[in-house]
């Protein structure tokens, strides 16, 4: 009999494979009485065990390469940090001499000491951080009893027979293990813990495997080498599959295969409505090297380059120079098509060390010095900023954008920088582009309430609908408590989108959306009847979108669109709106 247990899908697709369970380490540990004369040997036990878990850490970033995967280096490197930390290190060590005990139980003792001191902090993300923290003591208590880390894992993996390939089941797993997932068989991943928007769901977005989070009580129900399906559009894991079941899932992963080499043949076909509208499909990118990915799915153009992350991961901001290399690297292999470059959007959720440090940390970070407000407060980061972005713009067309813009004071204040960016290099004799244009992106409510005001003083806008939703319902986007209510389809939020598209086109203020929402198929037929004609998504949800515009008329959309805007919930509209999708 088949069983399944549902979570929270994250990605796309259906992956068929063999289990491979990582067994957690157990916190629940006996206490040892450990001899004075072994006391040394036990510290010394422990450290070999804290020295095991650098190495891979360093085999982990030789893995990275030249591949700059930011988020994953970040990961890496703030456990690494941790590992260092001597509130887990040294107090671990203090308490195998002062208590004569083993160091699986010093190290647990000292976690649940540290916890302690997470649960009573109030602000969320740094209350994340204890996850952080409780994997890195996992990984130590595996090295200290000799069990399976995933590098492990991977060598016993290549010698078992491969006729399936394999999908990671595990209670939670580490970011930095993410990347090993990837550099090797696995198909997909599941795990017990979890939210849409915790460290793994985000890497495997960007690494575009099928995963399914959140599951609860998946690690115990399944055993090591089963057969199990990961059905990320449902959310769902499937096991004890008959030949019914077996048959049903692979003929639908065949489907998706070959769903998959049809889109490929759009890549070169315009995106065009039935009726003949032109849509600008871009892309948004967080690493330069993400550029080569959306010029394969056929964008127009770069609709956000997140360049913070470039900021991530390092001691130090990056230099002019670097800054400048990581943009023409962009522009020269866009070859032509408008590159939006977005200022560094640092604070909240995105906390930049290399700059944070020594700033104390703010009541509510997602209301706080962050983006452009920051900019403006540290004006030599923004003018080295502002310098390497209009060098750039002398090796193709670059559009400048601000982040987290709540009126036109900001926008003002940006140009006066850009302006003064522009008689040093004038006076230095170096080239950019005279008329660059700047932009500002629609994500704060104020901003979007009075776009009037605002459209004066931009040459474009791009709706951040991941910002402005959290910011209308008053939805910390990383809180799963409320993860519930975050909802894109909420009238507040499409009302908001319906006026910033038609302010703009009143203004002849090009205006394009950049948020998740541009991405979701689910979406598109909406947004074409809000008015929106250009979407910047990730780059492998745009043959996707591309499909749905090429299916749509616009003339069929704004009547019922209208209609869906005077519903009173999400709820009501979500329901409402498959009939427009079918
Ligand atoms: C947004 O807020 O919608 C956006 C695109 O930017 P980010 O997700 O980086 O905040
Ligand atoms: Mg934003």
């Amino acid at each position: 009999m088949a069983w399944s247990v549902t979570g929270i899908g994250v990605g796309e697709g259906l992956a068929l494979g063999r289990a491979w369970v990582l067994a957690p380490a157990s916190f629940d540990l006996p206490r040892r009485e450990i001899a004075a004369l072994d006391i040394e040997p036990e510290i010394q036990r422990f450290q070999a065990a804290i020295a095991q878990i650098e190495e891979e850490f360093e085999v982990l970033r030789a893995a990275l390469g030249q591949e700059p995967a930011a988020e994953v280096r970040a990961f890496i490197d703030l456990q690494a940090v941790v590992l260092q930390d001597p509130l887990l290190v040294e107090a671990t060590v203090d308490r195998i001499r002062k208590e004569s005990c083993n160091a699986e139980w010093a190290l647990v003792q000292q976690f649940q000491a540290v916890a302690a001191q997470f649960d009573a902090i109030e602000d969320a993300y740094l209350k994340e951080r204890k996850a952080d923290v409780e994997q890195l003591v996992e990984r130590v208590l595996k090295a200290l009893q000799g069990t399976e880390n995933l590098s492990t894992v991977l060598a016993q993996q290549s010698r078992q027979p491969d006729d399936l390939p394999w999908i990671l089941v595990a209670r939670d797993i580490a970011p930095a293990d993410m990347l090993l997932i990837r550099e090797h068989q696995f198909v997909g991943f599941a795990t017990d813990s979890g939210s849409p928007t915790a460290h793994t769901a985000i890497l495997a977005r960007s690494l575009g495997l099928p995963a399914v989070v959140g599951l609860q009580t998946l690690h115990g129900m399944v055993s090591q080498g089963e057969e199990v399906v990961l059905d990320a559009r449902a959310g769902v894991v499937v096991g004890s599959l008959d030949d019914a079941l077996r048959d049903h899932y692979a003929s639908q992963q065949a489907e998706q295969a070959l769903e998959q080499e049809k889109l490929k043949r759009l890549k070169t076909v315009a995106a065009k409505t039935l009726d003949g509208q032109a849509i600008r499909l871009l892309a948004n990118l967080d690493l330069p090297d993400d550029a080569r990915a959306a010029l394969e799915a056929g964008c127009d153009g770069v609709g956000l380059f997140r360049s913070e992350f470039l900021f991530m991961n390092r001691q130090e901001p990056p230099t002019e120079e670097e800054q400048f290399e990581a943009y023409r690297q962009v522009i020269l292999v866009m070859a032509g098509r408008p590159v939006t470059i977005r200022t560094l959007d640092s604070g909240a959720d995105k906390d930049v060390p290399a700059i944070s440090a020594g700033r104390g940390h703010p009541t509510n970070p997602a209301l706080a010095l962050r983006a452009i407000r920051l900019c403006l407060a540290e004006p030599e980061l923004f003018m080295t900023q502002l310098r390497a972005i209009l060098r750039a713009s002398a090796f193709g067309p670059i559009r400048l954008m601000i982040p987290l813009v709540s009126g036109p004071q900001e926008i003002i204040a940006a140009r006066r920088m850009i302006q003064a960016a522009m008689d040093s290099l004038r006076s230095q004799g170096l080239a950019f582009d005279q008329a660059i244009q700047v932009g500002a992106m629609i994500e704060v409510p104020s901003a979007a309430i009075a776009i009037d005001s605002l459209v004066a003083h931009i040459d474009f806008a791009s709706l951040g609908t991941n910002d402005l939703i959290q910011y209308t319902l008053a939805i910390d986007r990383t809180d799963s408590e409320v993860a519930h209510l975050y909802e894109p389809l909420h009238p507040a939020v499409l009302r908001l989108i319906r006026d910033v598209i038609k302010a703009c086109d009143r203004a002849n203020t090009p205006i394009s959306l950049c948020g998740e929402m541009a991405g979701e198929t689910s979406l598109t037929r909406l947004l074409l009847g809000l008015g929106l004609r250009e979407f910047s998504m990730h780059p492998i949800e745009i043959l996707r979108v591309k499909q749905v515009v090429l299916r749509s008329t616009l003339g069929d959309l704004s009547r019922p669109v209208g209609r869906l805007l005077r519903l009173p919930e999400g709820k009501k509209i979500r329901a409402e709106l498959q009939k427009l999708n079918v």
